[in-house]
């Protein structure tokens, strides 16, 4: 756990990078650290993240009670939410990076096994319904997500990351925006190939070395393609069996005889 002398200094320092790559603008995002005795130290609203001094951050309790001078950030709740859900998360770092909030506002989640680095690391990044910001409303749109992703995006607003320390919770915010970058320039080349099920196995078995607990390893749309059933992400309802297997055949035979066979040009 960060300890309270050098969390300001931290926190600081994460809103002066993630101001620096335009990761928020003017006065947006929020960063908090869990302090000892169930206090939360989190920045201040108003305040653009790349100038703070730490006499500026706000302690709250629990409940987001403000227990020293300023205002805390408006959305607290979204990170008292994700601290009271995740009790070995220390850290939570929301902003809007531009690639990344443009998933989100797509209404596009990065869930498929596309990029090793980011299957071996973070695995698979879910899309959060809409919630108004600064609301309960924000921070329960994290419910179905917040106990098998380490990285949410948040529709038609951004993204909020955490980790056991401020860094490894901006690690994982930067990842995120990286890996968007990487999947819309690959969609403008002609879309992103799924990577089959032998190599995100391969994957997986590095998740150790690369100090991964084991959550939210891939992706949510697996139809074994990849991994399937054996994904922790992997949702039943996406599962073609019984007489929608055979449909789903026939419409894959179909496709491939209409795309192939050029009879109807010979007559
Ligand atoms: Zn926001």
């Amino acid at each position: 756990m960060l300890n309270e002398r050098s969390g300001p200094e931290q926190i600081c320092e994460i809103g002066r990078r993630l101001y620096a790559r335009g990761m928020v603008a003017a006065n947006d995002g929020n960063i908090s650290i869990r302090l000892g005795a169930g206090k939360i130290l989190t920045t201040p609203t108003g305040v653009c993240k790349g100038l703070m001094s730490p006499e500026m951050l706000v302690t709250v309790d629990a409940e987001g009670r403000v227990q020293s001078a300023g205002k805390p950030s408006t959305e607290i709740l979204m990170h008292l939410f994700i601290y009271r859900e995740r009790p070995e998360v220390n850290a939570v770092v929301h902003a809007h990076p531009i690639y990344a909030t443009g998933f989100a506002t797509a209404g596009l989640a990065l869930e498929s096994c596309v990029a090793a680095e980011i299957i071996a690391t973070l695995g698979s990044i879910p899309l959060a319904p809409y919630g108004t910001p600064s609301t309960p409303e924000l921070a329960e749109s994290l419910r179905p997500h917040v106990h098998r992703a380490d990285a949410i995006l948040l529709a038609n607003h951004g993204v909020v990351a955490m980790g056991t320390n401020l860094e490894e919770a901006y690690f994982r915010l930067e990842r995120v925006e990286h890996y968007a970058q990487i999947v819309a320039v690959s969609r403008q080349l002609g879309g992103e190939q799924l990577l089959p099920r032998s190599e995100v196995e391969k994957l997986f078995a590095l998740r150790g070395k690369y100090g991964q607990t084991g959550l939210n390893p891939g992706c949510a749309t697996c139809t074994g393609e990849c991994i399937g059933a054996a994904c922790l992400n992997y949702d039943s309802k996406y599962e073609v069996t019984g007489e929608d297997a055979l449909g789903a055949i026939v419409a894959r035979v179909l496709h491939r005889v209409r795309d192939h066979c050029d009879c109807a040009h010979e007559e």
